[in-house]
């Protein structure tokens, strides 16, 4: 009763702040009509990714080659995941506001990005996957005081009516932080990283799984999840990520 008191009052609050406080573009903090969104040249500055591009990992196509084409790389060398998509290239006018996320914790900002991601991702939810976030290790969660995927992979299961899954996959070991790092060093770094818990690896087995990051960089991180979540007998494992390093 006392925590329904308590929520209510937050909420009370929260929308009287509302109220007070006109909605800020959520990059530039310029005023802006609605709340959790950007103000039009923050907005036309991000590059957004949507098709044409390729069946697979998801790399824009410059021209619409038709429906299922894929990128060089893919045929050369087919990935482990199944598809992979991303809302956003991570450039230089995107950099600042996915850092400010990744450290700062700010709600509305995870429902702006989970919204983007809901429109990238719409063809990966069609199979109802189960949503599962890359885990962050203890020691980087306590620090960071949350894992940034988690609230994304939430958020996207609200918005989805997704089932969402924060516990089967976990951090094996600790691993160095993979900045700075070139495409064979990070793959080292991440390799054996993660591991499908072994009372809840039931849950996985024969699943459709959808992995949810925030950053794309090298593929790495999300190779290492894919591997654990194989061995644990998924059947299909897609990506989707806020944005990817083109
Ligand atoms: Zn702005
Ligand atoms: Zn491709």
């Amino acid at each position: 009763m006392i925590g329904g008191l308590g929520t209510f009052a937050l909420e009370s609050g929260r929308r009287l702040f509302d109220l007070v406080l006109p909605p800020r573009c959520k990059k530039c903090g310029a005023l802006v009509v609605a709340d959790d969104a950007l103000c039009a040249s923050c907005w036309t500055a991000l590059t957004f990714l949507g098709p044409p591009w390729c069946a697979c990992c998801g790399r824009p196509f410059e021209f619409d080659i038709g429906g299922d084409a894929l990128c060089g790389t893919c045929i050369a060398e087919p990935p482990l995941y199944g598809r992979a998509r991303a809302a956003l290239a991570y450039d230089d006018a995107s950099r600042e506001m996915i850092l400010r996320f990744k450290h700062g914790g700010d709600e509305s900002l995870t429902r702006l990005f989970a919204r983007w991601m809901v429109q990238s991702g719409e063809e990966l939810f069609a199979s109802e996957p189960l949503i599962l976030p890359v885990p962050l290790h203890l020691w980087r969660r306590v620090r960071r005081r949350f894992n940034q995927s988690a609230l994304i992979a939430s958020d996207l299961a609200r918005a989805t009516g997704l089932s969402w899954d924060p516990l089967s996959l976990e951090r094996a070991r600790r691993t160095p932080s993979q900045g700075g790092l070139g495409k064979t060093a990070r793959r080292d770094n991440v390799r054996g990283a993660f591991q499908v818990r072994a009372d809840r690896r039931e849950r996985l087995k024969g699943r459709h799984l959808l992995l949810v990051d925030d950053v794309w960089t090298s593929g790495a991180t999300a190779e290492a999840c894919i591997r654990a979540c194989r061995k644990a007998g998924a059947a299909q494992i897609d990506l989707l990520t806020l944005a990817r390093v083109l």
